[in-house]
């Protein structure tokens, strides 16, 4: 857990740093596994609620499955997301 401060600080260098993000407690995660991660948090941590989803005006509502659906069958999807990283954070801070 961090203290304000320590949070303050982290929050104040601009742009992260892989070595600012591993300190902080993140692990290397690609965009859409970190967007399936939060929408998956978002739902309560349930994949089939994030897939249920009807807030289809949220800016992540297209990714939410992992997978880049303006690339067709060519977009990446995000499987096996590890959701350590994003416990405890707010889905719409
Ligand atoms: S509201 Fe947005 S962030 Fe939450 S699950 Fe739906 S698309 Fe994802």
């Amino acid at each position: 857990m961090f203290t304000d401060a320590e949070k303050k600080s982290l929050a104040g260098v601009w742009p992260p740093t892989p070595e600012l993000l591993t300190k902080a407690g993140h692990e290397r995660v690609s965009p859409l596994e970190a967007i399936r991660a939060f929408c998956v948090e978002c739902s309560g941590g349930s994949p089939q609620e994030a897939r249920l989803c009807q807030a289809i005006s949220c800016q992540l509502w297209p990714f939410r499955s992992g997978g880049h659906p303006w690339h067709g069958a060519k977009g990446r999807r995000a499987t096996n997301v590890n959701l350590r990283g994003l416990r405890g954070q707010q889905p719409h801070p």
